[in-house]
């Protein structure tokens, strides 16, 4: 640990900005998480056809940004 100046446990949407702002700050982070992935609950991937899955539940980005997404 002394290697690092935060450890953060849990890589989801909390733990990844606060990993992100900190080391933009100039701090040293340890990110850890005790699933295989980043992303937490919002995680989604691929499956063996090409499918986009949303592994704990369906998810939509909400966002107040002003871009759209390009039509499909
Ligand atoms: C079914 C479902 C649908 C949703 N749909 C939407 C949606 O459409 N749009 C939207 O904006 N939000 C949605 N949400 C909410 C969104 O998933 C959460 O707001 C967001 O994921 C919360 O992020 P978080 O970092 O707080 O927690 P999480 O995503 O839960 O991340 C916490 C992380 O910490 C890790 N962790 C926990 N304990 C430990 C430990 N002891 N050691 C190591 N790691 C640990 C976990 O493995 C996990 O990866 C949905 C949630 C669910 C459950």
């Amino acid at each position: 640990m002394n290697d690092y100046d935060v450890l953060i446990v849990g890589a989801g949407f909390a733990g990844s900005v606060c990993a992100e702002r900190l080391a933009h700050a100039g701090k040293r982070i340890l990110l850890i998480d005790k699933r295989p992935h980043i992303a937490g609950n919002a995680y989604d991937e691929f499956d063996d056809h090409g499918v986009l899955i949303h592994l704990y539940g369906p998810h939509i980005f909400h966002t107040n940004g002003k871009r759209r997404q390009p039509a499909q």
